[in-house]
């Protein structure tokens, strides 16, 4: 469970984030959305630990920055970070040492190597790696330590259809696993039917909520999207 409360993020005079408040329960999948600026990284990178805010984030009922709450939390950039001189096998072996997995970790890998189409590429080097391989990898390294909460910023980005349709089925096997799940993406076309709540972002504030589940739902969240973001009726 992911609680964020009353987060405030300033870059200067810029609010990123302004005030927010967000909650993703177990086995929920929350999407936010927005334009470009909305302030949608922001808070992400709130959540996984990389920026002082104002307000209070919890991973599980853990302060985020605690040892408690990193060990449960998943998160994928939205520019993949890999390491230059490791190959793409050596950066798991990375996480698995780092989060101490047991030995088992290995089935895990191969799996989720082999779903992105990367296993023929695991002696590869990271600096070998095109930008949806690093993409794909970032993802492999960010579940392989099976979190509680995992955070994906814009993870569709630079991806194949193939990898797009195994991240899809992956955001809802992590979901009845019994994750919680918070993913950013300007792409509405891209996560169709698999959330339960949808936050619109507009200047750093939620603009409007949405369940998937609401029986009052008139609206699809396109055409609520762009009431929202283009201020039409
Ligand atoms: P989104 O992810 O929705 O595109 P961001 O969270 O990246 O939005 O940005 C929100 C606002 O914060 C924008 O106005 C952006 O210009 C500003 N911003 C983001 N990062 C920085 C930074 N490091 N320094 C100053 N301003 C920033």
């Amino acid at each position: 469970m992911l609680n964020v409360y009353n987060v405030t993020k300033k870059y200067g005079k810029i609010t990123a984030n302004n005030n927010i408040s967000l909650s993703v329960k177990d086995s929920e999948i929350a999407i936010l959305i927005g334009p470009n600026g909305a302030g949608k990284s922001t808070i992400i990178k709130c959540i996984a630990g990389l920026l002082r805010f104002e307000g209070k984030i919890d991973i599980s009922g853990y302060e985020n920055k605690s040892l408690e709450a990193k060990k449960i939390l998943g998160y994928v950039p939205e520019m993949p970070a890999v390491y230059d001189l490791l190959t793409v096998y050596e950066h798991l072996e990375f996480i698995a040492r780092a989060y101490e997995l047991k030995e088992n970790w290995k089935i895990y890998a191969n799996e989720l190597l082999e779903r992105f189409e990367l296993l023929d590429k695991k002696d590869k080097l990271g600096k070998e790696l095109s930008k949806g391989m690093q993409q794909k990898l970032s993802i492999c390294t960010a579940i392989l330590h099976k979190p509680k909460v995992i955070i994906f910023d814009e993870p569709m980005v630079g991806l194949d259809p193939h990898a797009i349709k195994e991240l899809k089925n992956l955001f809802v096997e992590l979901k009845e696993g019994g994750a919680s799940l918070l993913i950013s993406t300007h792409m509405l076309d891209s996560v169709e039917n698999y959330w339960d709540v949808a936050h619109i972002m507009m200047n750093g504030s939620f603009a409007a909520t949405k369940y998937n589940n609401d029986i009052d739902n008139e609206k699809s969240l396109e055409e609520l999207f762009f009431e929202i973001t283009e201020n039409k009726n």
